[in-house]
């Protein structure tokens, strides 16, 4: 909660469970798989904030203080150029955390919830009940189950009536440490409800919430995300305790029983990519799987992550192309133009297997193996520059540009029914 954070800096009991995070991060051009073979070396413990892709393409790395110098070494051994990025990512960690304290007493001070700024897992929560609160007749909370640590999986349905309408299925944060996703869902959740972009007023979510339903889950991680918050700012996995390992936590976004376990994934627990036991091991994975199946009646899976401007769709576990790649390819690249007219953010788009890397057990493949043709993934800003610390001065910027792209995707899905 707020609690910590009020401490006056210094105090004794502040914050003793946060790790000082001295590292840098660079940026490297990938050449071969004996460099990433080599910098994944546990040893090392380095943090791929952008995993290799193809030769040519950029990697970008979160290295600790004590591995900096043989990384170094190793890189200009093997003349790989690398930049520095980030000279010290703990500045960075501790600016931003000075940014949500100030912004939390000007909430107070003010009751008004700033949009402009990050979010603990307790203020979350609290904004979504006050916007059911102020929207009753558009907007409930639903909770779709518990995670690991018991926190209560919330989801915020926007509805007009009907039951059991066509649903477009909204999340954020599944992986925890991309904090613009769930800042631009809450800006997101915000915008269908206020004045000029809510439903009654602009005629595409007025079209879109007369005929159909959507739900957002905002936090999809909450385990991860309160631990961002309370201990590691660099958190991706889920909370779960793996049997036989020291290292805790699944990635939920290689969880999903689509391609599950493949190549695309790690069957290592202590990776950032761990797949898990079993397909859905994840409570926070097997919440949506029953409540999407159950529904039974939902037309698009929009899944949102950080970073690297990209909107992708199915498949990231085979290279075969969906039956639907054409009509996906040109829905994304609509747009990604839409966005691009905001502020002109530059993304690139396609199937994530030809877009980024492959990838076993992602949402959106699941969902599109389950039926669900419009299944969309975004990886909002940026390129780099910042990557998971992206400054709180762009949360309403890349919430804004998003929103043409969303409005966008749920529009041709009104349009065609299928
Ligand atoms: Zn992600």
């Amino acid at each position: 909660g707020g609690a910590a954070g009020e401490l006056p800096r210094g105090s004794a009991v502040a914050c003793s469970t946060t790790e000082t995070l001295v590292t840098s991060r660079l940026r490297v051009i990938y050449n071969n798989k004996i460099f990433s073979q080599t910098l994944s070396s546990p040893s090392h413990q380095v943090d791929f904030w952008r995993h290799p892709t193809r030769p040519g393409h950029p990697v970008d790395l979160r290295v600790p203080f004590h591995s900096l110098q043989a990384v170094k070494i190793f890189l200009e051994s093997n003349r790989i150029s690398y930049s520095i990025m980030i000279e010290d990512v703990q500045e960075l960690l501790d600016e931003e955390k000075r940014n949500m304290m100030k912004s939390r007493r000007m909430e107070r001070s003010t009751s008004t919830f700033d949009f402009s700024s990050y979010h603990t897992l307790d203020e979350i929560y609290n904004w979504m009940d006050t916007l059911v609160d102020d929207h009753p007749s558009l907007v409930s909370k639903i909770q779709i189950g518990q995670s690991y640590e018991n926190r209560p999986l919330y989801v915020l349905k926007f509805s007009t009536g009907g039951s059991k309408r066509p649903a477009i299925w909204l999340d954020t944060g599944i992986h925890s440490r991309e904090w613009i996703t769930q800042a631009t869902g809450i800006w997101t959740a915000n915008k269908v409800t206020t004045c000029p972009g809510n439903y009654g007023r602009d005629p595409s979510v007025t079209a879109i919430l007369d005929s159909m339903d959507i739900f957002f889950e905002i936090v999809t991680n909450p385990d991860g995300f309160a631990f961002t918050h309370s201990s590691n700012r660099m958190w991706r996995k889920t909370r779960s305790i793996n049997a036989g390992s020291s290292c805790v936590g699944v990635d939920p976004n290689r969880n999903w029983d689509a391609g599950f376990g493949g190549s695309g994934s790690s069957s290592n627990p202590c990776s950032e990519t761990y797949h898990g036991p079993y397909a859905h091991s994840e409570r926070e994975v097997k919440a949506i799987v029953d409540f999407i199946r159950s529904h039974g009646n939902v037309k698009s899976v929009i899944s949102i992550h950080s970073y690297s401007q990209m909107l992708m769709f199915p498949y990231g576990y085979k290279t075969a192309p969906a039956p639907d790649h054409q009509e996906l390819n040109e829905l994304a690249k609509k747009a990604v133009s839409d966005l691009a007219a905001v502020y002109g953010t530059k993304y690139t788009y396609g199937s994530i297997v030809d877009t980024i890397y492959k990838a076993d057990g992602t949402t959106i493949d699941w969902a599109y193996d389950n039926g669900v043709k419009y299944s969309f993934t975004f990886e909002l800003r940026d390129t780099g520059r910042y990557g998971f610390l992206l400054p709180s001065t762009q949360i309403i910027p890349t919430a804004t540009e998003t929103w043409p792209a969303l409005l966008n995707i749920m529009a041709y899905v009104l349009e065609h029914p299928y």
